[in-house]
Order: structure tokens, then C-alpha cells, then sequence
């Protein structure tokens, strides 16, 4: 990828789109998203595209297998206390590789930490749509302990890579 030619087009856009210039003009200095995303790194999820966001509207996290760990609570706690952001999802996804390399024992380098935490999360099961649900749904049970005293909304959806839908 020509990372240079790429970022000149986002600054064209910016030329030729005066609401998404104002936009990103007016989160110079402070940022106020609505919600916070913890998703896959897998590169056909992306949270901005699927929730149709522009600049500032959501603050994302992504991990293969959108677990938690260690940095990511930390995202979030930085999240909830500092920007005050009243709803979580946690993303999970259909075809997810990392749900896959788990069920299959497939082990990577430095891949332990999130293998550990999506087997901890899913056990046996082999069905990988059920475990990606279960993946998820864990994750959100894990939040509610970590933050009692939230307010806000957690909850979890699976993004069908087919369809493209969230449900
Ligand atoms: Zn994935």
C-alpha cells in the first residue's frame, strides 16, 4: 500500500468535503464519541464503515478476537472515566481467524495472551459462530465485573462478514 498516496486522498476528501473538514476542525482540541467499540483487527471489520462514523463519534479498540486484556481494560477505563462514554459494544464476527486458530490449536508468536483469554472464554465449544458469540458475551460479563458501578450500556453484536449485517 502506498501510504503516502492514501493519506493524500483523505486530505482531498477533506478539500472537497467541507462538512467532514469542519468536523474534523472542531476535534482539534477535545474529542466527545458516544461510544466505545472493542472489535477484531481482522481487516473486513471495520467498526467506522459498519456503524457508518465519521471522525470523533466512536472510540475503538481493537485485538485479534476482540478480547480484553490487560491494555484494552485500560483503553476502556481511560474511556468510561475520561471522555464519560455511556455505552460499549464489543464487536465479535463471523470467520473470525483468531476463534479458529483456537478451536484448531493453531498457536502463533506472542499469540498467547489472546489465545488463553478467547480458550478461557469459549472452553470446548468447536461451533465457531457459537464460540464468537460466546467469545463476546463473555467479554461483556467480564466488563460488568470490572465496572460495577458503570451506568452506562454494555452489550455485544456479531457482524456477519457475509451480509454485512449486525446482529
Ligand atoms: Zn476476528
Amino acid at each position: 500500500m502506498d501510504i503516502k498516496k492514501r493519506n493524500q486522498q483523505f486530505l482531498s476528501e477533506l478539500d472537497n468535503n467541507k462538512e467532514l473538514k469542519a468536523t474534523r476542525d472542531s476535534l482539534v482540541k477535545v474529542q466527545h464519541p458516544s461510544l466505545i467499540v472493542v472489535c477484531c483487527s481482522d481487516s473486513r471489520v471495520v467498526p467506522e464503515k459498519i456503524l457508518s462514523c465519521s471522525l470523533g463519534e466512536i472510540f475503538v479498540i481493537r485485538t485479534a478476537g476482540n478480547v480484553i486484556n490487560e491494555g484494552e481494560l485500560a483503553s476502556i477505563s481511560y474511556a468510561i472515566e475520561h471522555l464519560h462514554i455511556n455505552h460499549i459494544l464489543i464487536m465479535g464476527h463471523t470467520h473470525c481467524g483468531a476463534i479458529h486458530s483456537v478451536i484448531h490449536n493453531e498457536g502463533f508468536l506472542y499469540s498467547d495472551p489472546i489465545a488463553k483469554r478467547i480458550k478461557h472464554n469459549i472452553l470446548d465449544i468447536e461451533d465457531e459462530k457459537t464460540a464468537s458469540e460466546v467469545n463476546a458475551s463473555k467479554e461483556v460479563e467480564y466488563l460488568k465485573e470490572k465496572f460495577p458501578d458503570y451506568q452506562g450500556t454494555i452489550e455485544y453484536k456479531i457482524y456477519d462478514i457475509e451480509t454485512s449485517i449486525l446482529y
